[in-house]
């Protein structure tokens, strides 16, 4: 199992996300460090790119003497405009389908803040100042204009700034509180992406059922 996404931060958060969700992934999974920019990038420029990926993600697999089960891709889709969306999962996936056998693009919307902001219990429990604002709650993330904004300045205290590097300890919270299988809320990216972990847990790891012919 392959990572990649644009930074640490990042990487880590889906780490966490995934192994919380996907036990077998734990230890089988590595990351690369090239940050992916392929939300943009049409055609050539994109298939390039993924030609690209792909050339680190067998080059990793095999210094870790490993089979290549599955990539798992993610970017911030920084514009979070909900007509767009469809159109750039679709063009990204369709160009990683043709290069792996199993790949799962990850666009967030708009921002990994977006999805932390699902589960307010998680980040008071993470930081016991911290409180996410009741018009905050039980909201459509996916629509809030700049959820790192909103974690800095609505949900951040002065006793404990909110910094970006933080994301994955506060999904590491969320997942010990059991409350990844319930958002507070709704957001159709996170919702996309809890569908990709069954469906690579189930179908893409070695070793697991595989209903393909
Ligand atoms: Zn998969």
């Amino acid at each position: 199992m392959v990572l990649a996404g644009e930074d640490a931060s990042d990487r880590q958060s889906l780490r966490v996300l995934l192994e919380a969700s996907c036990p077998e992934m734990r230890g089988r999974t590595v990351e690369i460090n090239d940050p992916v920019r392929l939300r943009l990038a049409t055609g050539r420029r994109l298939a390039e790119r993924v030609a690209a990926l792909a050339r680190m993600a067998r080059a990793r697999a095999l210094r870790e003497n490993a089979e290549l089960a599955c990539v798992f891709i993610h970017e911030d889709d920084a514009v979070g405009d909900s007509a767009s969306y469809p159109e750039t999962q679709g063009r990204v996936q369709a160009a990683l389908g043709a290069v792996f056998n199993s790949a799962h693009y990850v666009l967030t919307v708009t921002e990994a803040e977006a999805w932390l902001l699902l589960f307010p219990e998680a980040i008071t429990a993470f930081s016991p100042s911290w409180t996410v604002p009741a018009a905050r709650r039980n909201r459509d993330t996916g629509r809030f204009q700049d959820p790192k904004k909103i974690m800095k300045n609505e949900v951040a205290s002065a006793a404990q700034r909110y910094r970006e590097s933080m994301t994955p300890d506060i999904f590491r919270k969320a997942a010990e509180l059991g409350l990844l299988e319930a958002p507070l809320g709704s957001n159709s990216s996170w919702h996309r992406f809890r569908e990709s972990i069954s469906e690579c847990c189930a179908e893409h790891l070695p070793g697991r059922g595989r209903r393909r012919p």
